[in-house]
């Protein structure tokens, strides 16, 4: 069983180096005394930034670090090759946390969601049918209180939930507006996407005027991604009632501090709601949303890039990309197409 492992606790931006490809001769096997084991085959892996907190020793954080020396776990999508759960049987497709491996032992299948609906690329289900889409589903429309007609900001905008942000914001009549980090991405928001408009934040040398530019009369939300320098900017173009739903803060993660937000006084003089959120608050509403998108999907009315990497072998490098904007669109690593 071909398995990527963290070598050892990161400090700073992570390397490829970090990680290693190893083989296991452990035969995986569903404990006969458990009623509640998978063995799954990985079809596709999810490379999502909240990797890099969990490649730190922490402790009290609300994900746990990787093991060194173990398997790297995260979302996925695998197929049943055996079960002890009636509800969950051989040939059955899932998606949720699995492990960086060809074959993983699943210990519980709470937490999995049952494939139901085939018709749509595999793959999607790590991207916009499972965690990034539910959330952009939720932070859009539970956390920003959108309105027709509103101005609406996202950062990291080509990437797996800013996309789908966009999109949201555009179906409600929203004016939006996304910045990324290459002028590729920024075609690919105005012209495959279908934001309003789009800028390269690394071409600007004062986020603030370029932010003014976009949105003279002002941001009503602001969908955060990257947090640091950008987060300041918005602050300062925010309308009175604005809505900051914070989502995350990738420009932080491989910093051994955080940077200094300045300008916090403004959420009181515009009266700005700024709310953090977590997508595993809301998977009670997945349903809800299949229903919304996977026929927003099947008309066309909403598209989704994504970014493959081929090969168990190729994860690392593909993590790693996430933190200098190598991935357009979400990143995915196929192991297996069967
Ligand atoms: P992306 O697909 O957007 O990939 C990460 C992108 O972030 C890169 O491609 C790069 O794009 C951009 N980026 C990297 N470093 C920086 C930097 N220093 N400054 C600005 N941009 C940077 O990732 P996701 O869509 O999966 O995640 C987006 C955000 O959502 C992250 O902050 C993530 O942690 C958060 N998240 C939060 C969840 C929650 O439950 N709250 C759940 C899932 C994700 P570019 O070329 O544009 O710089």
């Amino acid at each position: 069983n071909k398995q990527i492992v963290l070598r050892d606790y990161v400090k700073g931006f992570p390397k490829e180096s970090d990680m290693t490809l190893k083989t296991s001769t452990v035969k995986l096997k569903v404990p006969e005394d458990c009623s509640d084991a998978i063995l799954v085959k990985n079809l596709y892996l999810s490379c999502d930034p909240y990797m890099r907190n969990r490649m730190s020793k922490m402790e009290g954080s609300y994900v746990e670090s990787f093991t060194p020396g173990s398997a790297i776990t995260g979302y996925g999508v695998a197929r049943i090759v055996d079960s002890s759960h009636p509800n969950f049987k051989k040939g059955d497709l899932v998606w949720g946390v699995t492990g960086w491996e060809e074959y993983s032992l699943i210990r519980s299948t709470q937490g999995l969601f049952k494939i139901q609906h085939t018709d749509v690329p595999l793959s999607y289900y790590t991207g916009i049918l499972g965690m990034p889409g539910m959330t952009a589903y939720a932070g859009f429309y539970e956390v920003c209180s959108p309105k027709k007609g509103e101005t609406v900001y996202v950062s990291a905008a080509s990437g797996a939930v800013g996309q789908l942000v966009g999109q949201f914001a555009k179906l409600m009549g929203c004016y939006v507006v996304g910045s990324a980090g290459s002028k590729d991405k920024v075609e690919l928001l105005k012209n495959k996407l279908g934001f309003d408009d789009a800028f390269n934040y690394k071409e600007e040398q004062d986020l603030n005027a370029a932010l003014k530019r976009y949105f003279p009369d002002g941001i009503d939300i602001y969908f955060e991604n990257v947090g640091g320098k950008m987060l300041d900017a918005v602050l300062l173009n925010m309308k009175i009632h604005g809505r900051i739903a914070v989502c995350g803060m990738i420009s932080q993660y491989n910093l051994e501090q955080s940077e200094s937000v300045h300008n916090l006084f403004t959420l009181v003089t515009k009266r700005i709601r700024m709310e953090g959120f977590g997508v595993f608050d809301y998977y009670h509403l997945y349903q809800k949303f299949l229903d919304m998108v996977l026929p927003l999907i099947k008309e066309g009315k909403i598209n989704y890039v994504e970014d493959i990497a081929e090969g168990l072998e190729s994860a690392p490098a593909a993590l790693v990309g996430l933190f200098y904007g190598r991935n357009v669109g979400k990143q995915v690593v196929v192991v297996s197409r069967e």
